[in-house]
């Protein structure tokens, strides 16, 4: 039941809020969105358990009602009326911004066509968090969200991603992360710089940017990597004139096993435009 009544006056215009909420630290809340949540006359929630767990406390009572994008016609329909009875209707998902890897699209788009305000109230997003602090470039970058599970489909997806030239933002589940990350060196090439983001805002918040050979062997060597909430972040490609691709890698090292490594490198630099310093000196570390 939707608690709004005709002629009361709103602090709080109706519509569909869509509300971030925190990604761990309680205290990564605004004011407005306490004060849109303490005048909801329905909150949809991903978990209704999870979310009067933290409007709790909040101290803040109101309907909860559970969505996500496959709830049934009763449940958007109950949501709907909510709004005709020009009420305030929050979306909340579990955890950081609605509809970033979460439900909501499906009401969104619902509410947009029947006519009725869809009022975002920024926050917290574990992707842009981890991005602020990633000192990877910012200016243009990519969500990709979750990649698909299976080792195949999950390497076809990065190999398509390989020439991207935007910064890459990943959502990862910790049991897959250390395996991401291998597949990750072999699509983009073990040189590329990376950024493992894992339990932002939290007690054990790591942020830790590295090559993705070097990022990808210090979670592996270490289980506690293995755990909690995790963001990766991938650079862009920056071209053939200064990436060492995992084709040429092969190449390379191919080569280095029939001739001294400064002739190896200007083969190389000759068929593909790199520069020889960047081959080089590549050859150098792999020898260290
Ligand atoms: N809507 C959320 C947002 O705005 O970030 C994301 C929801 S998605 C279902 C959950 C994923 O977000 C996690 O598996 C993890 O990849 C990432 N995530 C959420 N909280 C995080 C945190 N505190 N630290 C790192 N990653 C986090």
């Amino acid at each position: 039941m939707c608690r709004y009544s005709g002629g009361r006056v709103l602090a709080v215009e109706s519509g569909l809020y869509v509300v971030a909420t925190p990604i761990g630290n309680l205290g990564d809340i605004s004011q407005r969105a306490l004060a849109v949540l303490a005048a909801a006359d329905l909150v949809a929630a991903e978990d209704t358990r999870h979310s009067a767990r933290l409007l709790q406390h909040y101290s803040i009572d109101v309907p909860l009602q559970a969505y996500h994008d496959h709830s049934n016609a009763r449940a958007q329909a109950r949501i709907m009326a909510c709004l005709e009875a020009s009420g305030v209707v929050v979306l909340v998902s579990d955890a950081g911004t609605p509809l970033i890897s979460d439900p909501g699209y499906r009401l969104v788009r619902e509410a947009q066509e029947q006519g009725y305000r869809v009022i975002p109230i920024p926050g917290a997003c574990a992707a842009i968090a981890a991005l602020s602090a990633s000192g990877l470039p910012t200016d243009r970058f990519l969500f990709e969200g979750f990649l698909p599970a299976k080792a195949g489909a999950r390497a076809a997806r990065l190999q398509a991603l390989a020439t991207e030239t935007a910064t890459l933002v990943f959502y990862e589940a910790p049991h897959r992360v250390a395996e991401t990350l291998e597949a990750m060196v072999v699509a983009f090439g073990a040189e590329r710089e990376a950024l493992l983001a894992r339990e932002l805002t939290k007690t054990f918040e790591t942020l830790r940017r590295a090559p993705l050979a070097e990022l990808a062997a210090f979670v592996a060597a270490d289980s506690n990597q293995q755990r909690g909430e995790i963001v990766l972040a991938v650079s862009g490609s920056r071209g053939h004139d200064q990436e060492l691709t995992p084709d040429i890698t092969r190449l390379l090292l191919r080569l280095v096993a029939e001739l001294p490594a400064r002739r190896a490198s200007a083969v190389v630099a000759d068929l593909t435009g790199l520069r020889k310093k960047v081959l080089y000196d590549f050859l150098l570390e792999q020898k260290d």
